[in-house]
This record gives C-alpha cells, structure tokens and sequence, in this order.
C-alpha cells in the first residue's frame, strides 16, 4: 500500500489461557517470527498475569506487548486492580482501552475511559482505543453516531500531541466473536469516516499518521481483503489470536 502509516497485526488474548499456556504461545509466536520476520508491527495483549514473564520471552523488536485493561486510578486503596504504571513496569508498552466487553459487561463509560487513557500516556504506554457499534445501532443506520460520540467522549479531549500514541480500533460488536465480518467495503466506509473526524479535531496530518485497526471475526482468510482497503491500517485479533498458526496467517497478510 502506498500510505506511509504504520501497520499493525495484535492480538487481544481476553480472558483465555493459563500461565502455562501463555507463555508456551508467546514462545512459539516468538520463534515463528523471529524465523520469519513480520512486514508489519505485531502486538500481543494479554491477561495481567501473563504481562511480566511473556516480556521475558519476546523479542521486542519483533513483537510488542500489551494489556487488555488498566484501573482509572494512580494508585492505593483500589483492591483488585492493576495501574497503568504497574502494566508498565512489566515491560508492556501498549493497553487496549474502550473494548466492547468492558464497556458492556464492566460498565466503562467514555468518562472512565478518558480518565484510564490519560493515566495510561502519563506512564508511557501506547493506547489502542475500541470503538464500535451493536447490531441494532447499524441496523438503525447509527454507526457513524455511535463512533464519533465514543471518540468525543475519551481520546478527544488529547492534544493532538497525545494523540499521536492512540491507535484506534474500529470493532462492530455484531462482528465480535460472532463469525460475521464486515465486509471490507463496510469496514473502509466507517474507518475513512473516523480518519476525517480526525481530521476535522486534530488535522489532516495526525489523521493520515493514525493507526486504525478493523477488529471483529477477523481471520487469514479474510485479513488480505481487509487489509488491501486504504483506511484498515491492520487487525485488532481476538479468537485467531489464540493459535500461534492462525495468528501468523493474518500476519502474512501483509506479505
Ligand atoms: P474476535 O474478537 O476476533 O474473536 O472477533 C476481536 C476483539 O474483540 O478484539
């Protein structure tokens, strides 16, 4: 593809595998694209207990490491949770933020968001921010709302500065986990809308520097399709993610 941007394959593990687990992946990740180096940046982002010892076994100029969540407070009485300084002293230098599963299941509202987001870029990490619609706001032909309000309501209020370490991930929840694709004509449609609200906050040159993921039953089958539309900038990956196979195919896609 012509455009400059970054490209970029991650991988979001959610709630899956033990310790064990984990780490016999990022080994056999590790070793797959060491051997075959990556034409893209590759992204895994793992359970919390996951973060300290996958950083001892990835090699960080092949693959980043990241969290799937961080608290909306610095630090203290706060039982159960785990600070974006925390996430970072693992060796992590990415969080996602915003996943649909946290937004809905775990009541994240955009103001808790922009609070995890800000705390997250104040200790150095990278922020790949989900944004997307149900099945009844697309059906309903509200999609383009329901971004550009999620946008508003968090990574918005950045200076375009700041806004620099966002990488945004556009992930229709009718699509998650679910086997149903956008189809990359739908997906080019929405991610060229959020680069020209971007525009329209921050510039023309942030939006054409900014990262936007497609993210939602994305796979080695349909990665290539996908990745060839000018907006998709690569994939946020939940379940092909789990296989260090089929991870590698939607990597390849950028081959
Ligand atoms: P999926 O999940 O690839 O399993 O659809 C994507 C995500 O939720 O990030």
């Amino acid at each position: 593809k012509k455009n400059m941007r970054k490209k970029i394959v991650a991988g979001n593990w959610k709630m899956n595998m033990n310790l064990q687990e984990g780490v016999a992946l990022a080994k056999e990740l590790n070793e797959a694209l060491t051997a075959d180096k990556p034409n893209c940046d590759v992204i895994i982002c793992t359970p919390f207990i996951h973060l300290a010892s996958v950083a001892q076994i990835l090699d960080k100029d092949v693959i980043g490491l990241g969290a799937e969540n961080c608290a909306d407070k610095e630090k203290g009485a706060y039982t159960g949770e785990v600070s974006a300084e925390m996430v970072k002293s693992t060796g992590a230098q990415y969080v996602i933020l915003g996943h649909s599963e946290r937004r809905g299941y775990y009541g994240e509202t955009s103001e808790i968001l922009k609070e995890k987001t800000l705390l997250a870029l104040k200790n150095g990490l990278k922020v790949i921010f989900c944004i997307g619609e149900s099945l009844e706001e697309r059906e309903a032909n509200k999609q383009n709302e329901v971004v550009k309000a999620e946008l508003e309501g968090s990574v918005f209020n950045l200076t375009a500065e700041e806004f620099k370490n966002i990488v945004i991930a556009y992930e229709p929840i009718w699509a998650i986990g679910t086997g149903k694709t956008a189809t990359s004509e739908q997906a080019e449609e929405i991610h060229a809308y959020i680069r020209s609200i971007i525009a329209e906050k921050y510039g023309e040159d942030v939006a054409n520097e900014t990262s936007i993921l497609y993210g939602g039953s994305c796979k080695a089958s349909n990665a290539p399709e996908l990745f060839a539309k000018e907006d998709i900038d690569g994939g946020l990956i939940g379940g092909a993610s789990l296989k260090a196979t089929d991870f590698k195919g939607i990597i390849d896609a950028w081959k």
